[in-house]
């Protein structure tokens, strides 16, 4: 049994030594001691079902025993930064990412962190093409560091840093946009950027192609291919950020930029990747990897043996236990419960993603669509008590985020449904 601090212990030391930022998500926080797979454990020795931590740092499940010896047979032998040695395990991992990724995607920058892949790719996009302008979308999240903050476009993780050439597009947003799900009419304002606020050149173009943070937005049909096009005529480049969406979690495709059919000149990818360890990276074509030997790019741990070790075993074990398909199988079977619970309760307004990345969207009401905020917490409280972690998001914070780790069962999928069902018909 856990013979650590308490839940109130460990929250009191928070309060006075850790960053008065840091979020918590609920009103009595939960002491989390062990994970294994899609459950977490309190200290009390109660189990959860986790069906948010998936994108958080899971993609295998929490200590899968492949990740876990991986690490821990690296560990042992070596740790150390790559870059200045030769040692096979950032080899042997860039070679499996690349065979993961289509058309020429095959050269492989690492990274510690999602926000310093995308701070990578942006700067990789500049160089390329000689010019300043990135546009991302509204309601995107793309980092926390100065060129990533930038990019990412929700005034709540923005902080008044020096926005530099960054342009924010029209979210192509089916359920709240303007143009409803007509995707080419959202491509225009990419356009109308590049007309108005731009020379008319620019580097790149940067998109998730699920909305993660944003809550679980799809990217209207037809709005990635358009605006790829639009994109290539100005000069600039494409950037995928898969840290949300890739790695089998949407089930029809390994990557979330495939379901619309393009292929992206750079990708970016982190969080699940590593399994719980940190570890981010960008993929980009021989030709555009270039520009880095222009100068020396150094990242002290990106890539180090221990990571890499561990990026090479959860792309074993996802294909080992076809965590894609089941992705789509357990994913596709959550949805349509979801759908049920719309069809019952009022307060949803909106059942959305793919695969093992789904929201859920709470209103007050239907028409005119305003966000339960409140609500949204009660039911995130009630779900916890029941035995059910799921997460929020979206600009208005009304938006489920059910993205659990990719061994998910119907079994778990159909205990947060009830779950849910439950706590809205007591309200
Ligand atoms: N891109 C996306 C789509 C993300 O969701 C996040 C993290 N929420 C990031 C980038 C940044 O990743 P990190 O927190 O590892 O810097």
């Amino acid at each position: 049994p856990y013979a650590g601090p308490t839940a109130d212990e460990i929250l009191a030391k928070r309060k006075e030594y850790l960053s008065p930022s840091i979020l918590h998500l609920y009103k009595n926080p939960v002491n989390i001691v062990e994970g294994k797979r899609q459950y977490l454990f309190d200290e009390n020795g109660r189990r959860y079902v986790d069906a948010f931590g998936g994108i958080a740092t899971v993609c295998c499940g929490h200590c899968h025993p492949d990740v876990v010896e991986a690490i821990v047979n690296q560990t042992t032998k070596l740790q150390h930064s790559t870059v200045l040695y030769l040692n096979h395990a950032i080899a042997d991992f860039a070679q499996a990412l690349a065979s993961k990724l289509p058309g020429n995607l095959k050269v492989v920058f690492f990274t510690n962190s999602g926000s310093e892949a995308n701070e990578l790719a942006m700067l990789i996009a500049r160089l390329y093409t000689g010019c300043h302008d990135i546009i991302s979308l509204r309601n995107a999240y793309h980092g926390n560091a100065a060129g990533t903050m930038g990019a990412t476009a929700q005034s709540i993780w923005k902080f008044n840093v020096v926005q530099s050439g960054i342009h924010h597009a029209l979210n192509p947003d089916p359920y709240r946009g303007i143009f409803g799900s007509d995707g080419e009419k959202y491509a225009g304002d990419v356009q109308d950027i590049i007309n108005f606020g731009t020379s008319g050149h620019v580097a790149a173009f940067m998109s998730e192609a699920i909305q993660g943070v944003g809550g679980i937005v799809e990217l209207a049909p037809g709005y990635l291919p358009a605006v790829y096009n639009t994109i290539k005529k100005a000069g600039g480049l494409f950037i995928a950020d898969e840290v949300q969406v890739g790695f089998g979690r949407t089930g029809s495709y390994f990557w979330g930029f495939e379901a619309h059919n393009v292929v992206p000149d750079i990708v970016t990818m982190a969080k699940g990747i590593g399994n719980g360890i940190p570890l981010g990276a960008v993929v980009t074509t021989p030709e555009i990897a270039e520009v880095l030997t222009h100068r020396n790019y150094f990242n002290t741990f990106g890539g180090n043996p221990v990571s890499t070790a561990a990026g090479l075993a959860v792309l074993k074990v996802i294909e080992k236990e076809h965590l894609q398909q089941n992705a789509f199988v357990v994913g596709s079977y959550l949805k349509e419960r979801l759908t049920a619970l719309k069809e019952k309760y009022d307060l949803i307004g909106d059942v959305r993603g793919r695969g093992l990345m789904l929201g859920v969207e709470l209103v007050t009401d239907r028409e005119l669509k305003i966000p339960a905020k409140t609500e949204t917490l009660h039911v995130m409280d009630q779900m916890k008590e029941l035995g059910v972690l799921i997460g929020k998001g979206g600009y208005y914070g009304n938006v489920f985020r059910i993205t659990p780790p990719l061994c998910f069962t119907k079994e778990d999928a159909d205990f947060v449904a009830d779950a849910m069902d439950l706590t809205l018909s007591r309200m």
